[in-house]
This record gives structure tokens, sequence and C-alpha cells, in this order.
């Protein structure tokens, strides 16, 4: 067999790709992960998790994930580093172009995890996981009784805000239009909810902050170019996530940039071969146990997909 021939190959490092290494090495498949450029996942970035079940202490996002790679590599698993830069699905076996080398396999786990969306302000890269955060559900427990500020205007802005209402003694949401996207019944829901202040036709410029982290956020009106100051302990930047699918796009079904599952499998993808789990399916869900959960059901449809082509 070509040396970079495996019967699986799975892209991507996060919990989904993680989870679908371990159970892959537990089911002795001949297979290989590849990290890509942020081996760990998005949790690396976060400094604590709370939810992950079995933690009762709080864990850091770069501990989990560390553990998680160290399961797999125990178990056997091929971590290849290198970041995949085009993939041909035409045909079986499928090829993969990275960055070092070049791979084909029969079957293909695709992890490659979503994006946040940011909005590109250098004040806000320096404070992301000091008050800078792009996830409410993970993040927001730390700020109780605290003033935030969320950004956007559609349906995870509202939701965000919601969430953190309940928790924040203040919630400033700063949207650049006079209007909010978001659903009707959500836009309800905030004009109900007495912590909840809207700023309208604003953009923020700058995150403001010292050593301790965010201590405020700069507005701008788009009409009146009058800017000023809000004093909040975080930012939830809430405009959106971007699917990591860009080098798969033409050659699978999506929906909205997020790839298309439950071809036959819970996560067959519309190649027949080509399974997908994580954030780049879980279009309303961008949760950890979600992933590590969509990535064990992959690799028990990659083995059964397998078993199929006397592949084991
Ligand atoms: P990701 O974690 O995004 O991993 C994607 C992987 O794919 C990475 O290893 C990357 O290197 C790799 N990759 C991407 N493109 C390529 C390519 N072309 N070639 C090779 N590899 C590639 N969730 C919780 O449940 N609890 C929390 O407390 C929590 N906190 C969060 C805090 C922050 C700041 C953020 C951003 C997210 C948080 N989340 C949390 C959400 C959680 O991180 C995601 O739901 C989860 O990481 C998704 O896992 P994944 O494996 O699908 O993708
Ligand atoms: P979205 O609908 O694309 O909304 C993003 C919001 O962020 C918009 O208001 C947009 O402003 C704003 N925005 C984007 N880039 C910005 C920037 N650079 N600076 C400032 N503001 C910016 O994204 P989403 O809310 O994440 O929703 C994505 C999809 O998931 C939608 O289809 C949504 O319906 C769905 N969703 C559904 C639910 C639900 O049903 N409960 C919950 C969450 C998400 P503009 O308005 O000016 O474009």
């Amino acid at each position: 067999m070509d040396k970079n021939h495996f019967h699986l190959i799975i892209i991507g490092s996060g919990p989904a790709g993680c989870t679908a290494a371990i159970y892959a090495a537990r089911a002795n498949l001949n297979f290989a992960m590849i990290t890509g450029l942020e081996p760990g996942g998005q949790l690396i970035k976060t400094p604590t998790i709370a939810n992950w079940p079995g933690e009762p202490e709080e864990i850091a996002g770069a501990l989990l994930m560390e553990k998680m790679m160290d399961q797999a590599r125990n178990l056997g698993a091929a971590i290849l580093s290198d970041n995949i830069e085009t993939v041909d699905l035409a045909k079986r076996p499928f090829s993969l172009k990275g960055n070092k080398a070049e791979y084909t396999c029969d079957a293909l786990i695709i992890a490659t995890g979503a994006s946040a969306k940011f909005l590109g302000l250098p004040s806000e890269k320096k404070y992301i996981g000091k008050g800078v955060s792009t996830c409410a559900i993970c993040d927001g427990f730390f700020y109780k009784n605290k003033e935030v500020v969320v950004v956007g205007g559609g349906n995870t802005t509202a939701e965000e805000a919601l969430y953190m209402a309940k928790i924040a003694k203040l919630v400033t949401i700063v949207h650049r239009r006079d209007t909010m996207r978001a659903e009707e019944g959500l836009v309800v829901q905030l004009q109900k909810t007495p912590n909840i202040k809207l700023e309208l036709n604003c953009n923020i410029v700058e995150i403001l902050g010292d050593d301790r982290g965010v201590t405020g956020a700069r507005i701008k009106n788009v009409n009146t170019n009058a800017t000023q100051d809000i004093v909040c302990q975080a930012v939830f930047i809430a405009i959106g996530h971007k699917p990591n699918t860009e080098i798969f796009s033409k050659q699978l079904e999506m929906e909205h940039n997020y790839i298309k599952i439950g071809y036959g499998a819970a996560t067959a993808t519309s190649v027949s071969g080509v399974f997908a789990a994580g954030d780049v399916v879980a279009k309303n869900y961008h949760q950890a146990v979600v992933a590590a959960g969509l990535g064990c059901t992959a690799t028990l449809d990659a083995k059964a997909f397998l078993a199929v082509l006397n592949l084991k």
C-alpha cells in the first residue's frame, strides 16, 4: 500500500476529529487524523470549559484538547501535522493535497469545524479570552452581574443577548442598522426584557481595556459619526459563524455553506464514502459535546462503509 494511502482519513483535530480518531483506533481501522493549522480546534482558545461532562472542576480548553489528542495517540492513532489545501472527491480513492504531502483514502471524515466571524478590529484580537468572546453559553457565566455588549442584529445576537440577560446586570446590543434582522418572536422577547438595551445604527470601532481585560466599547453612529464609550466587561461578537468548507464547495451538497448530512447514514454526505461531523454540519448546535458525539457517529458510519468494501 502507498505510504500515504489510508482506508480512512479524518480531517481536523477538534472534539469531532479527536473523537472520530479515538473510535477509529479502538476499531483497529487503518486511518490517520490530519490536524490542520489549529491542533485541538477552537477550544484551545478558551481558558475554561464548564460544560464538558465528567469534568466537575472547570478545565482549560487547551488541556481538554491535549487529553483528547493524547487519548487518540495512546490508542495508536496516526496524527499527521498537515493542512489540506485541495480535495478531489469525484472518484475513490479520494485525493487530498496538503501543505506537506498528498494522501488518498477510501473513506473520509470531514471535521474541519467552523470559525466565528470577527469584526476585524486589532483591539478585538487583543482581548480574545479576556472579555471578547464569541460564545455566551461558554463564557457568559464569568460575567455574572456585570455589564456586557452583544454585537450584531441576527437571531444569534438575539439569543446571545437573551441568554446573557439572565446572568448579567445590563446587556447592550450594538447593531449597525435601524432594525434588528432577528425574527419577530425574538425581537419581542428582547423588547420585553428590561435589562436589554439597544444601540442601533452603531458600529463598534474599538474595544477598550487594560491588563485585566475589557473595560468598554467605543461605538460610532453610522448617520452622525458621533462616538460614545459604553462601559462593559465583556463584548460578545455574534455576527455569525463561517463553516470551514471552502475546499469542499461544489463537491458536496451544502446548505448555507454547512455540509448536508443524512444521506442514508446519519453523518453520510452527498458523496458516498464521505462523512462529516461537528461544527461543519451542526449549524445551530456549536458545542463541543455535540461535535464529539457526531465524531463518534461518523466513525461508526465510516466503519460500516469500509466493511462493505471489505476494508477493515
Ligand atoms: P473545531 O474545534 O473547529 O476543529 C476544527 C479542526 O479542523 C481544527 O483542528 C482545525 O485545525 C482543522 N482544520 C480546519 N481546516 C482544515 C484543513 N483544511 N485541513 C486540515 N485540518 C483543518 N463549546 C462548548 O461545548 N463549551 C465551551 O465552553 C465552548 N467554549 C468556546 C469558546 C470559544 C472562544 C469558542 C470559539 C468556541 C467555544 N465552544 C465551546 C464551541 C466549540 O469550540 C466547538 O463547538 C467545537 O470546537 C467544534 O468542534 P469541531 O471538532 O467540529 O471543530
Ligand atoms: P446572520 O443572520 O447572518 O446575522 C448576522 C448579523 O450580524 C446581522 O445582523 C449582520 O448585520 C451582523 N453583522 C455581520 N457582519 C457584521 C460586521 N462585520 N459588523 C457588524 N455587524 C455585522 O447570522 P446568525 O444570526 O448567526 O444566523 C445565521 C443563520 O442561523 C440564520 O439563518 C439564522 O436564522 C439561523 N439561526 C436561527 C436561530 C433560531 O432559529 N433560533 C438561531 C440562531 C441562528 P446586517 O443585519 O446589517 O446584515
